[in-house]
């Protein structure tokens, strides 16, 4: 990391950590606990009803390796970050998870949990039909009867009841995340801030992977220390970073190390993870359902309105972005018609974008040269 600091390494180390050695947690978990350990596809996943029946859930991510195995399973032309993940559960990295589940998002990843229920043996699978049309006054109790469906399965599985006060007490852990991980972030808007988006981006990825009573622990922990932490590191030119799935640490730092510092982003290993909290009061079910229907969207389910422009415009303004790195996923349809309308908006607010696409593994030389003219460009910017 590159700040120079008073801060605790090992706080962040801690992050790190869980990251890196995703399997180990799950598998100490487990025994600390005795639960089960659920992967889940897509963050449409309502952690939340896992959680209250003891359930650690865990988000499937990919390696970014070369890799060969999927072939047979998945079509070619789908995103490189589904097959990635196909690939995980067949080369057994997560021979750890009791069951697997996601919530509909895109053909793409859907088809990576079909192949994974086929294929790769599992004691528990659930398919979660999240309704796609978020803006119809019937998607929150569409979702609610959703949810009751899910729950029962659950309790079958489980063979043991999952009551409200433990929903309720799931939504307090996890909206107790939400707030910390919002104040982290907000510490972000200032003209140093006091973590790199390196930094940000170990906190939220395993928040994903970890319980949420431990990673609440970590971000009291960090927040008491950054109020104190003495930045030298130069903030250099603020950006955000937009797209779908963006896990990839190595580019953060590459972008980082040329002069640059991520303040904010909007993707789903990122702020649309977290982003909006389950309301506090009222049948636990229906509050659920409405968090997940009203979430910063995924392109997916952003119609017949296009909320996410100002959204990310909103964003773009309160940190005080100078410019955008638009990721995407090669062959990633949802996003990939999202660009044009995020790149004219982003531009005429007099925010210069740079556009990157991803494969399964990240040519970072390619990239640098890229980013590198991408800085000079936004230097050259601000002295006329
Ligand atoms: S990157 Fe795009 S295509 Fe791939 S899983 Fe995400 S939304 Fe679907």
């Amino acid at each position: 990391m590159a700040n120079q600091t008073v801060l605790d390494q090992e706080t962040f180390e801690t992050f790190r950590n869980w990251r890196v050695n995703r399997a180990q947690y799950a598998k100490e978990w487990k025994e600390r606990t005795g639960g089960k350990v659920m992967g889940y596809f897509c963050t449409y996943a309502p952690e939340e009803l896992m959680y209250a029946a003891g359930i650690l859930p865990v988000r499937i991510l990919g390696s970014h390796e070369v890799q060969d195995v999927t072939e047979p399973h998945i079509f070619a032309m789908f995103c490189p970050f589904c097959r990635d993940c196909l690939a995980q559960g067949l080369k057994g990295r997560f021979d750890y998870l009791d069951g697997i589940m996601i919530a509909q998002s895109c053909l793409h990843i859907r088809q990576s949990f079909t192949s994974w229920q086929k294929h790769i043996p599992t004691d528990y699978s659930y398919y979660l039909p999240m309704p796609h049309h978020v803006q119809s006054p019937r998607a929150t109790p569409f979702l609610t009867k959703e949810l009751e469906v899910f729950k029962q399965s659950l309790e079958k599985w489980l063979g043991k009841g999952i009551d409200d006060q433990a929903i309720d007490d799931a939504i307090a852990v996890y909206n107790r995340n939400r707030q910390l991980m919002w104040k982290v972030f907000e510490l972000r808007k200032g003209d140093s801030p006091p973590l790199t988006g390196e930094e940000a981006m170990e906190v939220v990825l395993s928040s994903q992977m970890v319980d949420k009573q431990d990673h609440n622990a970590a971000l009291e922990r960090l927040l008491a220390q950054l109020s104190k932490r003495e930045t030298t590191r130069p903030t250099g030119t603020r950006l955000m970073i937009l797209g779908s799935e963006d896990d990839d640490v190595e580019f953060i730092n590459m972008v980082e190390s040329c002069g640059a510092t991520f303040v904010i982003d909007d993707h789903c290993t990122g702020t649309r993870y977290f982003w909006n909290n389950v309301e506090p009061d009222g049948d636990p079910l229906p509050r659920i359902a409405e968090r997940y229907v009203k979430r910063v969207p995924c392109p997916t389910k952003d119609w017949p309105n296009r909320t996410r422009v100002a959204h990310v415009l909103e964003l773009a303004k309160s940190y005080d972005v100078q410019g955008a790195i638009v990721m995407q996923q090669k062959f990633c349809d949802p996003h990939e018609l999202d660009i044009p309308a995020l790149t004219k908006a982003l531009n005429e607010a007099g925010i210069k974008t740079l556009f990157l696409e991803f494969d399964v593994t990240v040519p970072i030389g390619q990239f640098k040269v890229r980013v590198e003219a991408f800085l000079e460009m936004l230097q050259e910017d601000e002295l006329f």
